[in-house]
């Protein structure tokens, strides 16, 4: 999902100097908080912390980045090409999960499946015999494909996410167990990053993550970056919106005798484009309808409209909502039907902090990873949804392992050859480096937490002047 916004994300970094914010109004209700989240960089100061970070822990942490290659290269490598040559889209990886559940299982992982109700989702859980008095890493892997066409493919790369995940989770293990540290490795394994409704947010409230202390999680990609910290999404704040109107049905000829909900549901379409003039310039809300009747000569008693409405914050988006609800309600009232409205996804602004973001990125240039991007990027959280990052703190890796563009062919065929093979285990061994120190240096975790604490109290502020500056126009109808 993120690779394929980045030329959008490009554009907005070209126009948001400061944070992750987008609009004039977003910028103004961010100022005061910007500049705690400055002086809260400038008392860490990541980049330094990193480089001193990333510059110790000598023979042990080389061996668990020795360890991270040697599994790599003896089966998870495979593991990886395997899931590629057979993909499965969204909440239907059923043959793919039930191969890595037996992996985790061989690699000493008590494995849980089907948690938070979801089929294809996973828990998989490492105790190390010091006792689990210490902290608990937590890694996410993704392995869903994309829906083709012509057939489900893996141009998102995400064939690649378990096995770079068990590659860095088993190598932390070994290490643990050698050395006698406290403490638990889980591997979190989140169905449909692709489609919604978000898994993540699902499992989050189910309370799947709750023990985790930090989440890492990898990601194919064009370029090997870095975000700046503070609050941002990918791809706009998003609600995933269902109306479903309901009439009765009756013979076309005898059309009065019904209650048609066609008819309610294009004048709802219709009137969210003459919503479109009394939104701010950077709305984007499309839709389809995919249910419309079943045949001509029955008046539809059923229509559905399902729509995406996004905006670059979430206060604005509530607004947006609340309006398109509105009008959805009104089409009901005048053609005799009634509607139900769902909201069944929803994605927003995650944290990014610089001390990890800093770290990961002082791995790839001392391990020479390929295609460095020197410029910091709009923060962006560390996984799709944004509602867990509020919550843990964490960390994507993403070393470049395909020029070609996001989802395209291209990428899926370069995650089975030497470009993605390259990229993939640069990732795991980031991983398993950031997450070393995470387990090991006391003084990091604590900056690690506190960043994390600190963002969250300011990202609260930051809603609280979003809802003052957009009072009065959100207040009208
Ligand atoms: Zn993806």
């Amino acid at each position: 999902m993120y690779r394929s916004a980045l030329p959008f994300l490009v554009i907005l970094a070209a126009v948001a100097p400061v944070g992750g914010q987008t609009t004039p109004t977003e910028r103004a209700a961010a100022a005061p908080v910007v500049a705690a989240i400055e002086a809260l960089e400038a008392d860490i100061q990541p980049a330094r912390l990193a480089a001193r970070v990333a510059g110790r822990g000598g023979a042990a942490k080389q061996s668990v980045i020795q360890a991270v290659e040697s599994i790599w290269y003896d089966r998870l490598l495979a593991l990886s090409d395997h899931i590629g040559r057979n993909p499965e889209h969204g909440f239907e990886e059923f043959q793919t999960v039930d191969t890595l559940s037996k992996v985790l299982d061989a690699l000493g992982f008590e494995v849980e499946m089907g948690v938070a109700g979801l089929e294809t989702a996973f828990e998989a859980t490492w105790t190390s015999p010091a006792g689990a008095d210490g902290p608990t890493l937590g890694i996410i892997v993704e392995y869903d494909a994309l829906r083709g066409t012509t057939e489900d493919y893996h141009g998102c790369q995400h064939n690649a996410q378990s096995p770079v995940g068990f590659a860095a989770a088993v190598a932390l293990a070994e290490h643990m167990e050698s050395h006698g540290r406290a403490g638990t490795v889980k591997i979190y394994g989140t169905p449909a990053e692709e489609m919604g409704p978000p898994a993540k947010v699902i499992m989050h409230r189910a309370g799947v993550f709750d023990e985790a202390d930090i989440l890492i999680r990898s990601h194919g990609s064009g370029e090997t970056g870095r975000n700046r910290p503070g609050f941002g999404v990918c791809c706009l704040n998003i609600n995933m919106v269902r109306y479903v109107f309901t009439g009765r049905p009756a013979h076309q000829r005898q059309s009065w005798a019904g209650r048609n909900a066609l008819s309610a549901a294009v004048q709802f379409y219709t009137a969210v484009d003459h919503l479109r003039p009394t939104f701010r310039p950077e709305a984007v809300v499309q839709g389809i309808i995919p249910e419309g009747g079943k045949a001509p000569n029955v008046v539809p008693d059923r229509a559905v409209v399902d729509y995406y409405i996004r905006y670059p914050d979430e206060v604005y988006l509530a607004h947006m909502d609340s309006m398109i609800a509105n009008a959805a309600r009104a089409a009901a009232m005048a053609t005799g039907t009634q509607v139900e409205i769902e909201v069944y996804g929803e994605y927003r602004d995650g944290i990014t902090l610089g001390t990890l973001e800093e770290l990961g990125y002082a791995y790839a240039e001392r391990m020479g990873a390929p295609g460095l991007n020197p410029e910091p990027q709009r923060p962006a959280g560390y996984e799709e949804t944004g509602f867990v990052t509020r919550d843990i703190p964490g960390l994507s890796v993403g070393v470049f392992s395909s020029p070609a563009p996001g989802h395209s062919y291209e990428r899926w065929e370069d995650s089975m050859k030497e470009v993605g093979h390259t990229g993939f285990l640069f990732d795991a061994k980031i991983m398993a480096a950031v997450l070393y120190d995470f387990l090991e240096d006391e003084a990091f975790r604590e900056a690690v937490v506190r960043e994390h604490a600190t963002m969250k109290g300011l990202f609260g502020q930051y809603l609280a002047g979003l809802e003052a500056a957009y009072a009065q126009e959100t207040g009208i109808y």
